[in-house]
């Protein structure tokens, strides 16, 4: 089967499924394998459910002339990706970093949509599957893409790149993230900055915050020559001031000589970086200081990310989505500052950090007792081994948390709820 083959199959219904349980009529199943499944099995179940063809790659299982049987389904995805990029000929933006990436990915098109017709990356769909399903799903109206990549392992965001092919890009930032699959914050600096690479062999524009040294040093070693940059400094670009975050950030912003000031509808102090961010891309793409302001305050973060959420009983911040230590810290530090009489803090467990989790979980829980909080809760069992160490209430596991909460009420508190999503925190909102 040859990628154009597969191709022109592709052009009549521009329909990809890879999950029998959302097949459209006419698309194309590509059976991909998981550590826990082998979709070459349900192949029938896909043709009997609508697919025009399936995509496998285990002879057994090819029934008719619609199953195409191809060396490895995973490899002919990206294939068929990096063939439906090439006949694109728009601006694609690569979006990575350590933390922030979806929401900067979400208000870039924010701005950007002002304007053009854009497309960006549905919810977080940033993986080797996701990006070449996001690159195939572009079609011929759009003018620019946005697309996020996420990473937890050397070479990935290069992978990536060969698919999306961005001609501009941007690393938010980079910290403490996947630290066994990067091996240590070096390597997440060397894993993300793969991305630099990509750019300058493309002679693509890159988007920095100068007031990271870490980028800095990133993009000098990459040797980036197009460099478009925003921070809180005069010189860049884009300079931001933070005016506001309690709640709601409040950004003043210069352009060139033009000064404006923008509200959102984010918490967060750290979302001041992705909100320049994107100021500084829809400059770029020369929209007008109103325009951006529009896209900025009109977006509504809707997706547990550093969310207010106001309860019968309490303001919440739901930010259950993710954590890794630098976004938790990041939230502490925001809590800390917001004004409310009484504040919580419920923290689950953080995953993903190999050898230096126990020092990681210290270190948080050690930012929790120094932050002024009146109440700390932390769930999960690394926080659990040091429940005799530092201040507040302890338990292994969300249920137990959930039981607590139930008999001892938290009410007129700000709470941030924020652990790692398998922490599925969620099921603990019920109770504030
Ligand atoms: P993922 O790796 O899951 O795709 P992401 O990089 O897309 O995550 P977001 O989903 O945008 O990140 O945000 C997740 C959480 O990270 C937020 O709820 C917030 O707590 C934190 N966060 C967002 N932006 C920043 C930032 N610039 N610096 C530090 N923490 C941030
Ligand atoms: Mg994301």
């Amino acid at each position: 089967m040859t990628t154009e083959k597969l191709y022109s199959y592709y052009l009549k219904s521009r329909l990809i499924s890879t999950d029998t349980r959302n097949i459209s009529e006419g698309c194309i199943f590509f059976a991909l394998k998981g550590d826990n499944f082998n979709a070459n099995e349900f192949a029938k179940q896909a043709l009997e459910k609508g697919a025009a063809f399936v995509v496998i790659d285990e002879a057994d299982f090819a029934l008719n002339d619609k199953c195409l049987l191809v060396d490895d389904v995973l490899t002919t995805l990206q294939q068929l990706a990096r063939h439906h990029r090439n006949q694109l000929n728009i601006p694609v933006i690569g979006l990575t970093g350590s933390n922030g990436k979806t929401t900067s990915k979400e208000l870039v098109n924010a701005v950007l949509a002002e304007r053009f017709k854009t497309f960006a990356t549905f919810g977080n769909l940033n993986n080797h599957i996701g990006v070449p399903l996001s690159i195939l799903s572009i079609d011929n109206e759009v003018e620019i893409a946005v697309i996020e990549m996420g990473a937890n392992h050397q070479k990935e965001i290069e992978l990536l790149c060969t698919i999306a092919q961005p001609t501009h890009g941007i690393i938010t930032n980079v910290g403490l993230a996947h630290l066994d699959g990067f091996g240590g914050f070096e390597g997440v600096k060397k894993g993300k900055a793969e991305l630099y690479a990509y750019l300058k062999e493309a002679q693509g524009y890159t988007f920095i915050n100068r007031d990271n040294p870490h980028l800095l040093e990133m993009s000098q070693k990459a040797g980036l020559n197009k460099l478009i940059y925003y921070g809180t400094e005069n010189g860049n670009t884009i300079k931001g001031t933070l005016k506001s975050s309690d709640p709601f950030i409040e950004v003043e912003w210069t352009n060139h000589d033009l000064s404006s000031s923008v509200k959102t509808n984010l918490t967060g102090s750290y979302n001041f970086e992705n909100i320049l961010a994107a100021i500084c891309i829809g400059d770029f793409f020369d929209l007008n200081p109103e325009e951006i302001n529009a896209g900025l305050s009109n977006y509504q973060p809707k997706n547990n990310r550093s969310q207010l959420t106001k309860t019968d009983k309490n303001t919440v911040i739901c930010d259950f989505y993710n954590a890794n230590p630098s976004s938790m810290s990041a939230a502490l530090k925001n809590i800390s500052v917001l004004t409310a009489e009484h504040k919580t803090a419920i923290l689950g467990d953080m995953f993903e950090l190999g050898p230096e989790s126990a020092t990681q979980h210290e270190l948080i829980a050690k930012q929790a007792n120094e932050s002024g909080l009146n109440t700390l809760v932390f769930i999960g069992k690394h926080f659990y081994a040091f429940k005799d160490k530092f201040d507040g209430l302890f338990f292994e596991t969300p249920a137990e948390a959930a039981t607590h909460l139930q008999q001892n009420s938290v009410q007129d508190n700000l709470v941030l709820l924020k652990g790692s999503r398998g922490m599925k925190l969620e099921s603990l909102l019920e109770y504030l």
